[in-house]
């Protein structure tokens, strides 16, 4: 401060206006940089709180909340720093007009989208991370254009754009396929392996040429080659996966939005960007590799499988379906009633019925009869990982009553009634008999193993992976037909009646 002063002083005592404005407008933009690099480390400090509250159900609100707060520093902190400074109103205009625009639709979208449709829309988030990544390393490289930059430099660029690609496009399949808007059912590509060696041989040549030639033609020719053979890569690695798996690849894709940004962060020279990347990177491999687990897959096997390539038991042998056996909301209550051990298993129709308070409802008159109730949640149940928890954490189902798959499967045998809610896939038993299904190895909850199994689902549609339900036609599963929400309230009037 005291030099601001001095030079401050000086100037106004020779009367040398230019010079005194000339002078504290630079010492003025060297103490805003400061301000700047301050700011960074705050929201910094404000993503890793965010990140640490969103581990847990509870807190999570507060995550997303600190998370934004870091988000809005950061941005501040990119709006007074020297490089828009330098460029004026025109600079500042064409940063906060899509600002705006941007926060306006996001603002828009995210209080329409209903909780059934959450995972596209983190799809479509995710794409458009890979896509800002990229068109922020093309226009580095335009920047950059004809000079030599430094290896390092010329490296992460070249990076960024590679993962920026497959994760743009990579989501956006991920979200055509999510939505059923694109690619519907199983795709299969054959020697899928073969063409994703190619491309992404291809692809780090690409690199490799911008790295070691950045201000000549090769470099130039290496950035065009890297943009379309990885944009190409991320379609050809997502399109055939599907099912069980496709919560794993978003979460992976998720990962390489964040990788994506945090190469972004070094040819800027942001370090905001960097930390933030990394967090979201690191955060989302562990997850990947969490899920990976959960579902009993190798990373690797997720990515090189041709999921599209079999079809499963009875409906790749043409074989005959049983019918299923379907019961009235009056004999299924009689049922309940005499139950002393009933589970719950969740499932993506709960949340398009919204029947989580109705589950509530039932499960505490169920209580009151003097049964044993818990639920037993599968770690893709739904859309998004953690969808069963959200919704009946939102409807106060007690946290002690909800069990992993893991806990309640040897408890199975000994329950008098699993109630599925618009499970399907989670449930589905060739993932343990038949080796041809493509959800094969993948863990289940074992509902065939209860003594009675109710299903409740509105008719024969599939689940997500469009496979048939050998679950359905056993001799112990009966079906309640209708929306869940509207069955379950019925259940709960029937014990009211009584
Ligand atoms: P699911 O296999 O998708 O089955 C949902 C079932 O709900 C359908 O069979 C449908 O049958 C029924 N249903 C739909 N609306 C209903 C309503 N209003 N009332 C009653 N039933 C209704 O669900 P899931 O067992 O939860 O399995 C999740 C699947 O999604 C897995 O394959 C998983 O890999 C995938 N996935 C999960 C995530 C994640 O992160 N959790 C992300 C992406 C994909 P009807 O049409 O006959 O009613």
């Amino acid at each position: 401060m005291s030099a601001l002063f001095n030079t401050s002083l000086a100037a106004f005592l020779t009367s040398d206006y230019f010079a005194f404005l000339k002078i504290s407008t630079s010492t003025i933009r060297s103490y805003l940089n400061t301000f700047c690099v301050l700011l960074y480390m705050t929201a910094c400090i404000f993503f890793i709180l965010g990140i640490k509250k969103l581990g847990k159900t509870d807190t999570a609100r507060k995550g997303n909340f600190y998370s934004s707060i870091g988000m809005g520093i950061a941005v501040f902190a990119v709006l007074i720093s020297s490089e828009v400074w330098y460029g004026g109103i025109i600079a500042y205009i064409l940063a906060i007009v899509p600002i705006a625009a941007g926060s306006f639709i996001g603002y828009l979208w995210a209080k329409k989208v209903e909780m059934t449709g959450m995972p596209e829309l983190v799809a479509l988030f995710n794409g458009f991370g890979g896509l800002a990544s990229l068109l922020v390393a093309l226009s580095q490289f335009c920047c950059f254009y004809g000079l030599n930059i430094d290896k390092f430099s010329a490296l992460t660029l070249g990076l960024t754009i590679a993962i920026g690609g497959i994760a743009f496009t990579g989501s956006i399949i991920a979200w055509g396929k999510l939505s059923g808007k694109l690619f519907k059912g199983t795709v299969s590509l054959p020697n899928k392996n073969l063409i994703n060696g190619i491309l992404c041989g291809v692809g780090l040549v690409g690199i490799l040429l911008y790295t070691f030639d950045s201000e000549g033609a090769f470099g130039t020719v290496g950035v065009v080659l890297t943009t379309f053979i990885f944009l190409a890569l991320g379609v050809t690695m997502v399109i055939t996966i599907g099912g069980g798996d496709m919560p794993v690849i978003i979460s992976f894709l998720n990962a390489l939005s964040g990788l994506a940004a945090a190469f972004a962060g070094f040819p800027l020279g942001n370090p905001v960007l960097v930390v933030s990347g990394c967090l979201v990177g690191a955060s989302g491999l562990i997850l990947t590799l969490i899920m990976c687990k959960a579902m009993n897959r190798s990373f690797f096997s997720l990515l090189f499988k041709d999921f599209g390539a079999k079809k499963s038991g009875a409906a790749a042998a043409g074989g005959v379906q049983k019918e299923p056996r379907a019961m009235s909301i009056e004999d299924a209550y009689l049922i309940l009633e005499a139950a002393k051990n009933v589970v719950f298993i969740p499932g993506y129709g709960m949340a398009v019925a919204q029947a989580q308070h109705a589950v509530k409802e039932l499960s505490d008159v169920l209580e009151e009869n003097g049964c044993e109730v818990n639920f037993a949640i599968h770690p893709v149940a739904g859309r998004m990982p953690g969808h069963m928890n959200v919704l009946l954490a939102e409807a106060n189902v007690p946290y002690e009553q909800l069990k992993t798959s893991d806990e309640m499967n040897p408890h199975m045998s000994e329950v008098d009634v699993a109630i599925v809610i618009g499970a399907n896939d989670v449930v589905n038993p060739a993932a343990i008999n038949d080796e041809s299904s493509p959800l094969y190895g993948m863990p289940i909850v074992n509902a065939f193993e209860a003594r009675t199994v109710f299903v409740l689902k509105r008719g024969k549609g599939t689940g997500f992976s469009g496979i048939e339900n050998p679950l359905f036609t056993n001799d112990n599963t009966v079906m309640i037909y209708g929306d869940a929400k509207q069955t379950v309230s019925q259940l709960v009037v029937e014990f009211d009646n009584d």
